[in-house]
């Protein structure tokens, strides 16, 4: 375990593959949450819980990433663009033959994204609505000419069916961005590599404010997941906790 003294950002990791034959991008979550664990208010709000410098290191692991996924509950509530905010970083991907922004990707089972969401709009690239069959047919149209569709599941999308689409389509390293309901999904299925949360200097509280991961959590107890501490680093008033996962697919 590596334990940073010096305070800032750290350059992104260097690309690594998920383990596995069945092919699926390197999937790594990184979010922020209050000092008592929470990533936003009970009236599940945004709140800004990190400072500038945590932003410049979340820029940095977005512009080393091929694609950025949320859950539609993400974009229902905060409505992200997940764009590449510096203009430097966006260049530097140009000049290494990739697009402004990485591909932008909403898990949304019944095709509820808005059509003004900032997601579809804001910033060039790619961008796919992760649907299942629930979605129906009118889901292409909807989204004709703003994103690709990607049916995969009868009810709620199929993660691991999800994955292994994104992995054909090029994907290798995925950053996802949250919510809770949807980390604890990925989490059910083992596809998560690496898990990093930022912990502010705040305190929100509420019972039923989100977690890191919501969702029906793990009650089976013994299915646990597991972290190996590879990180920590004091960033802004905070600190970054950077945890492998073990229990991986
Ligand atoms: P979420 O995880 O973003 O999205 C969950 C939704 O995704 C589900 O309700 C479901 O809706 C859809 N979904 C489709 N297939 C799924 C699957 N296999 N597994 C799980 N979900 C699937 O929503 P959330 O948990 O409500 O989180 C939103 C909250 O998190 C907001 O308050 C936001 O501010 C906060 N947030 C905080 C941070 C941070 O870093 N602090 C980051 C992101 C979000 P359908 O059934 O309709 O498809």
């Amino acid at each position: 375990m590596g334990r940073s003294e010096a305070r800032g950002p750290r350059e992104a990791p260097a690309r690594e593959d998920a383990p596995g034959a069945g092919g699926r991008p390197y999937t790594f979550v990184n979010m922020a949450m209050s000092a008592d664990g929470k990533i936003s208010s009970v009236a599940r709000r945004q709140v800004r819980i990190s400072g500038p410098e945590d932003r410049e290191r979340v820029d940095r692991l977005k512009a080393g990433s091929d694609a950025v996924m949320v859950g539609i509950g993400t974009v229902l509530a905060d409505d992200p663009s997940l764009t590449v905010k510096s203009a430097e970083l966006r260049k530097v991907r140009v000049l290494g033959g990739k697009p402004e922004n990485p591909v932008r990707i909403v898990v949304d089972s019944r095709g509820r994204t808005p059509v003004t969401a900032e997601i579809l709009h804001k910033g060039t690239g790619d961008r796919i609505i992760a649907v299942s069959e629930r979605a129906g047919t009118e889901a292409a149209v909807r989204f004709r000419g703003i994103a690709e569709v990607l049916v995969a599941g009868r009810e709620e999308v199929d993660l691991p069916l999800l994955m292994g689409r994104l992995h054909d389509l090029g994907i290798r390293r995925l950053m996802v961005e949250g919510g809770g309901t949807l980390i604890c999904s990925l989490f059910a299925s083992c596809l998560v590599d690496e898990f990093t949360t930022y912990v502010g200097s705040l305190v929100i509280g509420g019972r039923d404010a989100p977690t890191p991961v919501d969702g029906p959590g793990f009650p089976g107890g013994n299915e646990f997941v597991r972290l190996s501490l590879t990180d920590v680093q004091e960033v802004d008033e905070g600190v970054v906790l950077r945890w492998r996962v073990r229990n991986r697919r």
